[in-house]
C-alpha cells in the first residue's frame, strides 16, 4: 500500500502577493492582467468570498468583486517561491511529480527523515512551509494520487485531510460523481440520465456498462468508483499536454496572448488543432515548467507530432489519405473521358464504313452488270 500526499499552496500568487506586501494583507486581491481577454490566475480567499475564481474572466471578476486590488502576475518570483516549497518537499522524498508551481504529488511510502506516518510527514511539511516561507499550503494523505488530491481540497485552505485506507469507501460512495476527476459537466448529466449521483450508485454499474456508454473512460470511472488509481508518482514528469494547455490558457502573457475562455475552451481538446497551431502553443510550454520539464516536453510532443505526421503520410502513400484520394478520383474521371471520346469516334464512324461497304458492293455489281 503506497501513502501518497497532494500538496497544494493555497491561493498561491495571491498569498505571496500579500505575503510581500503588507497592506493588501486582509483585502481581496486578483492577480491577473486587467485587459478584456485575460483570465483570473489566483484570487485571495478574500475575493472568493465574492465569487472570483482562477479561470474566470478578469473583467467578469471585477465585476463580481468592484473592490479587488488587481496585480499583475509575476510569474518569476512565484516560481522562486515555488523552488523553496521544493526545497521543503525534497528533505522528505525524491518521489515529488509536480503538478504545476503550487502543486505535487510526494510518495512518502518510504520517507527520507524516518518520521513513522505519512501523517506526520504531511504536517511537519506544512508547518516548515509556514514557518520558513510564511505561506499556507493544504495537504491530503491517502493510499493512491486521486484520493490524495480529493483529500487535500476537503479541508481547505490551510488544511489536512487524510484518508486512511480502511476510510475509502467512508469517503468515496456518498461522494457526488461530479468530484472526481475527469468528470465534467457533461459527463455527470450523463450519468444522471443514468440515475448515478453519488460514488455508491456508480459502484453499483457493471464495466460493461460503462465502457458501453464512455468508452475506454467507463474503465477509468470503474476504477475510481472503487478507490483505484494505478498511476505511479513519477519524479519531476512534466504535466500531460492537455493538463499543459489548459493551465496555459490559465495563465497566459499580456499583450495579444491575454487568455481567454475561447482559448481555454478551444485547448481542451488538442487533437482537434492543426499539427502547426498545437505545436506552436505546446512548445511554448507554461510557466509552471522547470527548464528540464520544458525540454522533456518539447521533445516528447515533437515525438507526438513527428508520429501524426509520419501516420498521415502513411495513409496518404497508401492511398487512404485525403489528397491521394482526389489525385484517384480526378484520374478516374480523365479515364472516363477518354473512353466516352472513343465510344464517340467510333458510333460517328459506323455510317462511313456503312456507305463504304455499300459503295464497294455497288461498284462489284455495276462491273459484273
Ligand atoms: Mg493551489
Amino acid at each position: 500500500m503506497r501513502k501518497i500526499i497532494h500538496a497544494d499552496m493555497d491561493a498561491f500568487y495571491a498569498s505571496v502577493e500579500q505575503r510581500d506586501n503588507p497592506e493588501l494583507r486582509g483585502k481581496p486581491v486578483i492577480v491577473a492582467w486587467k485587459c478584456t481577454r485575460s483570465v483570473v490566475c489566483a484570487a485571495s480567499y478574500e475575493a472568493r468570498a465574492f465569487g472570483v475564481r482562477s479561470a474566470m474572466p478578469a473583467m467578469r471578476a471585477e465585476r463580481l468583486c468592484p473592490t479587488a486590488i488587481f496585480i499583475a502576475p509575476d510569474f518569476p518570483r512565484y516560481r522562486e517561491v515555488s523552488r523553496g516549497v521544493r526545497e521543503i518537499f525534497r528533505r522528505h522524498t525524491d518521489l515529488i511529480e509536480p503538478v504545476s508551481l503550487d502543486e505535487a504529488y510526494l510518495d512518502v511510502t518510504e520517507n527520507k527523515t524516518g518520521l513513522p506516518t505519512a501523517t506526520l510527514v504531511a504536517r511537519t511539511i506544512r508547518e516548515q512551509i509556514r514557518q520558513e516561507l510564511n505561506l499556507t499550503a493544504s495537504a491530503g494523505v491517502a493510499p493512491n494520487k486521486f484520493l490524495a488530491k480529493l483529500a487535500s481540497d476537503r479541508r481547505k485552505p490551510d488544511g489536512l485531510f487524510v484518508i486512511q485506507p480502511d476510510e475509502v469507501d467512508a469517503f468515496l460512495l456518498p461522494l457526488p460523481v461530479g468530484r472526481l476527476p475527469g468528470v465534467g459537466k457533461v459527463t455527470e448529466e450523463k450519468l444522471a440520465k443514468l440515475g448515478i449521483r453519488t460514488g455508491k450508485e456508480l459502484r453499483a454499474l457493471e464495466l460493461a456498462v460503462l465502457e458501453h456508454e464512455f468508452g475506454c473512460y467507463g474503465v477509468r470511472l470503474y476504477e475510481l468508483a472503487r478507490g483505484i488509481d494505478p498511476r505511479r508518482t513519477r519524479a519531476d514528469d512534466p504535466a500531460p499536454c492537455g493538463e499543459a494547455l489548459v493551465s496555459l490558457a490559465q495563465r497566459t502573457p499580456s499583450g495579444a496572448n491575454c487568455g481567454s475562455q475561447t482559448e481555454d475552451q478551444r485547448v481542451q481538446d488538442p487533437d482537434a488543432k492543426p499539427y502547426a497551431e498545437l505545436s506552436s502553443i505546446v512548445l511554448r510550454g507554461t510557466d509552471s515548467d522547470s527548464a528540464e520539464a520544458t525540454r522533456a516536453r518539447r521533445s516528447r510532443v515533437a515525438t507526438a507530432l513527428s508520429a501524426r505526421r509520419r501516420g498521415a503520410e502513411q495513409l496518404s502513400r497508401t492511398g487512404k489519405g485525403h489528397g491521394t484520394a482526389s489525385a484517384f478520383r480526378m484520374k478516374a474521371d480523365q479515364s472516363a473521358a477518354a473512353a466516352l471520346a472513343g465510344c464517340c469516334f467510333i458510333i460517328s464512324s459506323i455510317p462511313f464504313f456503312i456507305s463504304l461497304v455499300v459503295g464497294s458492293a455497288l461498284c462489284v455489281a455495276t462491273i459484273q452488270l
